[in-house]
Formats: C-alpha cells, sequence, structure tokens
C-alpha cells in the first residue's frame, strides 16, 4: 500500500503519443483523483507542417512545427487532465533512415544513460507507482519510441522506484477490424494479409499481440469522449484524421478497451488484470 496520492507516469515520445495510445487511462485515473505524470521526450519536429508538408518538403518550418506541436499537446494534456507534463526536450529522431536520426541532439542519437539519468530525476520528484511506456520495438518500431523504452527502463531500473511497470500494445484481434474501419474512411492501408507476409522477415515487426500475451486490459469507454477530444487537439498531424474520420462512436466502440504488458511488479496483483493500481488501492478499513 502506498501513502498519499497515488501516481501514474506515461513516458512518450511525441506530441499526440499520449493521446493515441493512453488517453483513456490518463483521463480515467485522473478522474479516479490518481495524479498523472505525462513525460514527452521529443519535440516532434518531424511532424507535420501546415497542410500535412512533409519534414524536407517545401513549407516545413521545423520550428513552427514544434510551437504548433507544444500548443496542441498543452491542450491535450488539459482535455486528459494530465496534472503535469515535462518535457524532455530533444530533437525528434524521424522515422527510421530519416536523416534527423543522426542530427546532432537527435533522441535516438542521445546515450541511454544521459537522458535515463533525466527521467530519473523525474521519477524521483514524482515517485510513481506505476510507469507506462512502449514495448522494445517502440510499438511499431519508430526510433525514438524505442528509445523512449530503453530510457525508461533504464531510469526505472536506476531508481527502483515504480512498482508496477508497463508496455502499450494492442490485441492482434482487434487489429483487422481497426484497419477495415479505418479503409472505409479512406485511409490507403496496405492489405493485411500482405503486410502480415512482408512483416513476417523481421521478428518482432508485427504490431501487437495475441489476446493471452496481454496481462492487463482497462475499461476506459467511458472517456472516449476525452481521447477523441485529445486527438482532435493534435489535428495538424495526418495520421490522427483517420481515427477522427471514423466519428465519436466507432472510435469509442474500438478504442475502449487500452491494453497493456506488464513488465515488471512488486504487488504481486493476479493476471489477467483489469486496472493498473490494482494491488496499490487502499483497502477500506473495517
Ligand atoms: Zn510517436
Amino acid at each position: 500500500m502506498v501513502d498519499g496520492p497515488l501516481t501514474l507516469m506515461a513516458v512518450h515520445a511525441h506530441p499526440d503519443d499520449e493521446a493515441a495510445g493512453t488517453g483513456g487511462i490518463l483521463a480515467r485515473y485522473a478522474a479516479e483523483g490518481i495524479r498523472t505524470v505525462l513525460v514527452t521526450c521529443t519535440d516532434g519536429a518531424c511532424g507535420d507542417g501546415p497542410g500535412g508538408v512533409k519534414p524536407g518538403e517545401q513549407g516545413h518550418d521545423p520550428a513552427a512545427v514544434v510551437a504548433v506541436r507544444q500548443a496542441e499537446l498543452e491542450a491535450s494534456c488539459a482535455v486528459l487532465n494530465v496534472t503535469h507534463l515535462e518535457l524532455l526536450g530533444y530533437a525528434d529522431s524521424g522515422m527510421q533512415g530519416w536523416p534527423a536520426n543522426d542530427t546532432p541532439g537527435s533522441f535516438w542519437r542521445t546515450p541511454v544513460a544521459e537522458a535515463a539519468a533525466r527521467l530519473a530525476e523525474l521519477m524521483q520528484r514524482y515517485r510513481p507507482d506505476v510507469v507506462v511506456t512502449y514495448d522494445a520495438n517502440g510499438f511499431y518500431g519508430h526510433p525514438d519510441h524505442i528509445q523512449a523504452h530503453r530510457v525508461t527502463m533504464a531510469a526505472a531500473a536506476a531508481t527502483d522506484i515504480p512498482a508496477k511497470l508497463y508496455w502499450t500494445t494492442a490485441p492482434r484481434s482487434k487489429m483487422a477490424e481497426l484497419a477495415a474501419r479505418m479503409r472505409e474512411v479512406g485511409a490507403d492501408l496496405p492489405d493485411p494479409e500482405q503486410a502480415d507476409a512482408a512483416q513476417a522477415d523481421t521478428p518482432g515487426a508485427l504490431i501487437g499481440l495475441p489476446d493471452d500475451e496481454i496481462s492487463t486490459w482497462v475499461e476506459v469507454s467511458a472517456f472516449g469522449g476525452q481521447q477523441f477530444a485529445a486527438l482532435a487537439a493534435h489535428a495538424s498531424q495526418s495520421d490522427n484524421i483517420f481515427f477522427l474520420k471514423m466519428g465519436l462512436d466507432t472510435f469509442t466502440e474500438l478504442m475502449g478497451t487500452e491494453t497493456f504488458v506488464r513488465a515488471s511488479d512488486r504487488t504481486g496483483a493476479a493476471l489477467p488484470e483489469d486496472d493498473l493500481f490494482a494491488g496499490l488501492r487502499q483497502v477500506p478499513e473495517g
């Protein structure tokens, strides 16, 4: 058991990842009176510029993109009632193979120990009971997500503060339906069977997990409106548009349960579980 307020810390790579992967839990746990801390590691400079213009294309001004995305992040945090937003401010490394991978100051080029020391300071300050980040493949292989995973694992090991640590995931059983719904609203996604075959050569490249490898299923459909509004706050990023085009009802139906793998635990809470704070809550006396 824990004295004082329970604390959730989510460590994400870019502005908007907090909404897409953990908007439901951030909203739900804030509503339960749990302190929520979001750490965003990069400035998102490699995101879309106005009208969806990509880095390196004419009209992509990284400084302007950073400013827009920071304002969007603050709006998203307001919607989700995030208690504390912390920015590590590393340069966005872009997608795998982009020149930005090697930009001085990029998150990908930053030694893990250096960034982990900064995150460890935040863990010392906030003393999170539960920490959430990406899996070792960064959910889908983005270098900054992989780096966020490495940095979080190193900071958690160095401080030994979080009682529970989770990796975000998605049930493969739901991925086909999600892809189908996204195609309905115009997303240009590869045929799922072809995509699976192409990825089968790369171990660990498949997104998500079989249901029986997912330890933790958190019901967040009551917070669908906040999840949706948080994503809408990041409207400059074209990747979010298809979620928004689905409309709130379909979005809530598809995204109403957020799923995790419990990577470390000191509570002994039985698995599978439906609450990131299982084993940490005060049991009423009497
Ligand atoms: Zn990201």
